[in-house]
């Protein structure tokens, strides 16, 4: 059966590439029964011997919180555990010493006592001769003297794994289709270094053959460190798993997404106001496609349609504003009541209101919903909305003069309305209040449509556009007289 697994180094926070390859691995085990999703956190072993140890363990748990955030729940792993743990690397190195044992026993690793500077030497001549940067094999045919010589003086040594010198290797990737190497330009590779620490290559194999790993689905840089592997494994007599190599996410210009090309991390996503459901949709497009032109799905709908054999060998471009976008369409989806609380929250987290529901908010949202593509966007159509100065405009006597002829007419009959309280009252009634003045006051400046409509806004708001005239002089009003909300704003 099928047992996958999601192996990030808790250096940090949770990449946009790491959610996608986490979210493949869940797409892909959760179409199968028993369908069995597994998580190994893996903190690169350098992380678990240093200072490190406190923000790798907020960074691992930051990790996870991350992937729940975006649904992807797993089956086993270092919070919840399993048959198969530890699920931490670095409790795990009693199991890397013991396997490392075997392959010395075995002869496929050997004890080099090559120093550093032996090792870059050999590095330069390789340049000046032109020849791949490989370790020589100085050690690999050494004699059980010598070796008990340098081991008796105390010599630091690293385990080598004793690759052959010629030949090939094959994987059958499932995204890449057939990938081969030619061995004689490998070189023989460290597996243990002089301080007991394990590298990479070598935990990662036994941890994934220990813990019974059917399919290895990760970022496609990872490829030459699966023809290591791979050799581990049939050192070690171990069954390979299937590899599938997912391409890189990549920024427009076609380099590598990194920080510079702005937010990278499913956090900072989370911060600006993403919906989880948005970039699961999101990021499952960036390689991926059922062939129709659908692109909207949800996280059931992906693991009904998703096929390893769908997804793209080139990289996949990440278009923030096809993201955005999308996430837009999200936020429409909404129920009213829904939306109401995020904005209502967003609001309030932000210092925008004081209070996080309430009519104010739901008739806020109701106005400002098709403005925002982001929840972090209605921050700026809430502030510029609530920056109207309401009656400013009308008001001041710098107004008046600038007001064309036939304005001014108007500008006084709505200045009137305003003076005599007649308007304040009909506010005070709600949008039903004001749809009478409207009514009334337009026959009475012989206006409608956009004549009236257009100068009013401009006198009560001071602003050219917005959302609906009456809703926003209303809301407006109530946030002026009223119990409600507005911490500074303008
Ligand atoms: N820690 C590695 C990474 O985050 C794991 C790669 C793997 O899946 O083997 O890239």
């Amino acid at each position: 059966f099928v047992r996958v697994r999601f192996a990030p180094s808790p250096t940090g926070n949770l990449h946009v590439g790491g959610a996608r390859t986490a979210l493949f691995n869940y797409l892909f085990a959760r179409l199968f029964i028993p369908f069995l999703i597994f998580l190994l956190i893996l903190p690169r072993f350098s992380h678990f011997y240093t200072d490190l140890e406190r923000s790798t363990r907020e960074s691992e748990e930051a990790v996870l919180k991350d992937l729940s955030w975006l649904g992807l729940h797993w089956d086993e792993g270092p919070d919840i555990g399993g048959n198969y743990g530890p699920y931490r690397q670095s409790e795990r190195n009693a199991l890397y010493k013991q396997y490392a044992e075997k392959l010395l026993n075995s002869g496929h690793v050997y004890r080099c006592f090559c120093s550093n500077e032996e090792l870059e030497k050999m590095k330069e001549i390789a340049k000046l001769k032109q020849l791949p940067p490989v370790y020589t094999g100085k050690w690999a045919s050494a004699s059980d003297e010598e070796v008990q010589e340098e081991i008796r003086k105390g010599t630091p040594f690293t385990y080598r794994f004793r690759v052959p010198k010629e030949g090939s290797l094959k994987i059958n990737d499932l995204i890449r289709g057939e990938v081969s190497w030619n061995l004689d330009t490998l070189g023989d590779f460290v597996v243990m270094r002089s301080n007991g620490q394990p590298v990479y290559n070598f935990c990662v194999t036994v941890d994934d053959a220990t813990m019974a790993i059917s399919h290895v689905i990760r970022a496609e840089e990872h490829l030459p460190n699966t023809l290591r592997q791979a050799l581990i494994y049939k050192a070690l007599g171990f069954q390979m798993p299937y590899f599938a190599h997912v391409s890189l996410i990549l920024a427009p210009d076609k380099s590598k997404l990194s920080k510079r090309h702005g937010a990278t991390s499913v956090g900072q996503f989370k911060e600006m106001g993403y919906l989880p459901n948005a970039m699961v949709n999101y990021l499952a497009l960036l390689g991926w496609g059922d062939g129709t032109e659908n692109e909207f799905y949800t996280l059931e709908q992906l693991v009904d349609k998703f096929t390893i054999e769908r997804v793209n060998k080139h990289g996949a471009v990440f278009d923030s504003t096809k993201f955005r976008w999308m996430n837009g369409q999200y936020l429409k989806l909404l129920a009213p009541q829904e939306l109401a609380k995020l904005l209502g929250h967003h609001w309030k987290r932000t210092g925008i209101l004081m209070e996080s529901e309430g009519l104010f908010v739901e008739e806020a949202v109701e106005l400002l919903k098709d403005k925002v593509d982001l929840i972090s966007d209605s921050e700026n159509a809430l502030t510029n909305f609530l920056s109207y100065p309401l009656f400013e405009t009308l008001s001041s006597s710098e107004a008046k003069p600038v007001l064309g002829d036939s304005l001014s007419e108007f500008a006084n009959s709505l200045l009137a309305a305003y003076d005599s309280g007649e308007l304040f009252d009909a506010l005070n009634q709600g949008k039903p209040g004001w749809q009478n003045w409207v009514k009334s006051f337009g026959k009475s400046v012989k206006r409608k449509g956009k004549s009236l409509f257009m100068p009013l806004r401009v006198l009560l708001t001071g602003k050219l556009h917005g959302p609906d005239i009456g809703a926003s002089v209303v809301l407006l009003h109530t946030l002026g007289s009223g119990d409600i909300v507005a911490s500074e704003i303008g």
